[in-house]
């Protein structure tokens, strides 16, 4: 006869599990002064965003697995700080709130009492007694202590910029979130260009130190290659373009030395000179040009395979290296956010600006 699985002796998990997560609250088994251990080990996990009625088993897979790596650190002898908190900022929970039509000041707290009871349930070594919330006043008093230094050190700068803007979140997304020109989150709904007054860290005079100790970092080949892509290139120069009415184009290029061979310039369809550089029979064209680029998100902007496009502005400005004049475009693979929004274009020695004459 099968043995049977009913008797005193059979795995009862909602008895034992709550035994032992009682347990471990009364003794704090898994709250670590951090400060004070002899062997400290911070195990830092992404906090979830309490966006809706509870964990998703993403964050759970996510979770056990680097629960796994601190309690492997633990059995060697480690003091193990395994932090938990709730980012609940942001367009997450901004979007449930409007979907259930609750203000998140009562939605958000109800969302994390859920999500916490889940986390204590699946049993994670999660330090409960230092839990942080980002909405917590006492918390992102923080958030904006750091940027007003960055602030008071010239470090954060408001300049406008181009920003994808899906209409149906109502939000800018991050070049991660525009998927073949659509919203991740609405894959009907094309993502548009808008030129929004942001606030940008000047990252950028960093940009090098960042680049050079990327080397150093025990990461995949393909988080580093991200992480370059974010930090941008650092080398560079800016020359000055003189049109014939005086009017300076500065523009950057991190091969200054090719001036010599700029055939033409290329302006951003939203460089704030557009306008003045457009000769009168070129108006019409050009406005329509530029109406066109501003219905493309920056992603496919920034393709690289994609048929180049532009508009002949109708004048010229001079090369300050040769003297030559040299005819204005308007083309949108030339992008405001990078450099000066003008480029000048050496067809010789730039695979865009080749395939673009
Ligand atoms: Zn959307």
């Amino acid at each position: 006869m099968p043995k049977s699985n009913t008797g005193s002796d059979a795995y009862d998990p909602q008895t034992i599990e709550e035994k032992w997560r009682r347990r471990w609250e009364d003794r704090h088994t898994n709250s670590v002064d951090i400060h004070a251990a002899d062997r400290p080990y911070y195990n830092l996990m992404m906090f979830p965003y309490p966006s809706a009625e509870g964990l998703h088993v993403g964050n759970v897979f996510a979770f056990i697995g680097s629960d796994i790596h601190g309690r492997f650190r633990r059995l060697q002898g480690w003091d193990v700080f395994e932090p938990i908190g709730f980012d609940a900022f942001g367009i997450h929970s901004e979007n449930y709130a409007l979907k259930v039509n609750t203000h998140p000041a009562r939605l958000i707290p109800a969302n994390i009492a859920r999500f916490t009871e889940q986390l204590k349930r699946i049993g994670l070594m999660l330090d409960w007694d230092h839990e942080v919330r980002t909405t917590d006043p006492a918390y992102y008093k923080w958030t904006q202590w750091i940027f007003l230094q960055l602030f008071k050190g010239g470090h954060a700068v408001k300049k406008q910029a181009p920003v994808n803007w899906c209409p149906e979140c109502k939000t800018v997304l991050a070049n991660e979130q525009v998927e073949d020109g659509y919203c991740e989150r609405h894959p009907g709904v094309r993502v548009h260009q808008r030129f929004l007054a942001q606030w940008f860290f000047t990252i950028t005079k960093y940009a090098k130190r960042l680049l050079d100790s990327l080397q150093t970092l025990d990461w995949s080949e393909s988080t580093r290659l991200m992480q370059a892509n974010w930090i941008g290139r650092s080398e560079g120069a800016e020359l000055v373009f003189e049109t014939p009415a005086g009017t300076p184009i500065p523009v950057y290029t991190t091969r200054p030395d090719t001036v010599f061979g700029a055939t033409y310039l290329v302006l951003a369809p939203e460089h704030h000179l557009v306008d003045e550089v457009t000769a009168s029979e070129q108006r019409d064209a050009v406005g329509r040009y530029r109406r066109s680029a501003i219905q493309q998100d920056i992603v496919s902007r920034k393709v690289g395979d994609r048929e180049k496009t532009g508009v002949f502005a109708g004048t010229y400005v001079r090369n300050p290296a040769t003297g030559e004049s040299v005819p204005i475009w308007i083309a949108d693979y030339v992008l405001m956010e990078y450099g000066t929004g003008a480029i000048m274009a050496v067809p010789a020695h730039d695979e865009r600006d080749y395939e673009f004459a």
